[in-house]
């Protein structure tokens, strides 16, 4: 079976076609600028065949899924002969609200449930709606189409993980409650840690770090999700790229009233201009804080140090949550690549026996065990892959059809 997996934003379209007999990649791309004028890279990975990387018109995102559908195909670009080959195509949605504790095949009625959570996830939810129907436009009705959520792996997570403290009548009447987000990609380093460390997921108690441009951690036991730092929005838990995590919402007041800010202008500086951007004047890359640092940039350096501090404390409060960690699990962006930011969280864990082992933290390389042979808890760096869970679910709930 070949499985289609997109990723639709307002104006991009991300794709991979998927073999899942072998769990092989055929293609990725990316479509930009739908909409505006329009570019497409598309990458063939098997049958030596071009990459196409050009601008072409995209005037919607229907023309995009035809134009990904011509380069799949094509003599040039192709890594399958014809659309019929595409058995399923599998979507990211952002926000399945608690319609969704898993991945569904798609009909009227998930759609019209999808649009329902349009309110919680305004910017995303109508680009995954868009990004379906672009795709029942150009292939067809026959063709299955599965929805897998952000937020659905959360699901699980019990009322005094979800809760906020304000009047309950807002979680009744308007589904005011934490939500979490980057589940697909919690769900899946978890999974794995557990098959790495040869043990069932139901007797493990994890701690999954997403750390990217959005930095999410979540607290999973027995294999499901008991707890996240992001809530009702991605805005908060941990400082992000540039993003400002949590934070006294007087502080919101204050700024407002003082520089006459409405809003949405202040929303726009919480989720835009803030997080180790923010404080470090510098860059939402962490790649560009470590040189800063590295010259002796004070902003820079405190940006840093505020990160791995604000995620050794979000650990340290789910080990309370689960009484007890086995692993910890670094991802994403971040989690992969910034050694120094992983040591330099590992230093807060030394009271639960967390020894972590330099040499194997330098180490470049995926699915990475980077703690000593003697560490109580083992941590690990694990590669997420959301697109072949994506792909995964779609496999399964399209054969049980
Ligand atoms: P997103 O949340 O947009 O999916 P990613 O998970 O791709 O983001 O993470 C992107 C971030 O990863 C970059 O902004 C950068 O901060 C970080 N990153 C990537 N490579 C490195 C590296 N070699 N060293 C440090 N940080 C890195």
């Amino acid at each position: 079976m070949k499985v289609l997996v997109i990723n639709a934003g307002s104006s991009s379209l991300k794709y991979q076609l998927i073999d899942m007999e072998t769990e092989t990649v055929l293609a990725k791309g990316l479509c930009e600028r739908i909409g505006i004028d329009g570019h497409l890279k598309h990458t063939p990975l098997v049958g030596g065949k071009s990459v196409f990387n050009e601008d072409l018109p995209l005037p919607t995102h229907s023309e995009a899924i035809a134009a990904v559908i011509d380069k799949l195909t094509s003599a040039e670009y192709g890594v399958v002969s014809s659309m019929k080959e595409i058995d399923a195509v599998g979507h990211r949605v952002v926000h399945g609200g608690e319609k969704f504790a898993s991945s569904v095949l798609i009909n009227g009625e998930v759609m019209k449930a999808i649009e329902e959570c349009i309110p919680f996830a305004p910017l995303h939810n109508p680009a995954n709606i868009t990004g379906i129907n672009a795709c029942i436009d150009v292939m067809g009705r026959d063709v299955p189409q599965v929805g897998v959520f952000d937020t659905a792996f959360h699901q699980t997570m019990p009322p005094k993980a979800f809760t906020y403290a304000v009047p309950y009548e807002y979680y009744q009447n308007d589904g005011i409650r934490r939500y979490g987000f980057h589940g697909t990609s919690h769900r899946y380093v978890s999974a794995r840690c557990a098959e790495l460390m040869g043990r069932p997921i139901e007797e493990l108690k994890l701690i999954s770090c997403h750390m990217g441009n959005g930095s999410s951690i979540c607290a999973i036991d027995g294999g499901k999700s008991v707890d996240t730092s992001m809530g009702f929005t991605p805005l908060v838990g941990l400082p992000m790229g540039t993003r400002c995590g949590d934070l006294d919402p007087g502080v919101m007041q204050f700024i407002m009233n003082k520089y006459g800010l409405g809003i949405d202008e202040m929303l726009n500086v919480l989720n835009k201009k803030s997080g180790v951007l923010g404080v470090s004047g510098v860059s939402s890359d962490f790649r560009d804080l470590e040189a800063a640092a590295g010259e002796g940039n004070e902003r820079a350096k405190l940006a840093l140090d505020l990160f791995d501090y604000s995620v050794a404390k979000v650990v340290g409060s789910y080990v309370a949550a689960m009484n007890g960690v086995d692993a910890i699990i670094f991802t994403a962006g971040v989690g992969e690549n910034a050694p120094t930011t992983r040591a330099g969280i590992a230093k807060y864990l030394g009271y639960l026996g967390c020894e972590i082992d330099p040499e194997a933290n330098g180490r470049r390389g995926s699915d990475n065990l980077i703690s000593t042979a003697d560490s109580k808890v083992q941590l690990w760096v694990i590669p997420t892959n959301e697109e072949l869970v994506i792909a995964r679910d779609t496999r399964d709930i399209v054969s049980a059809l």
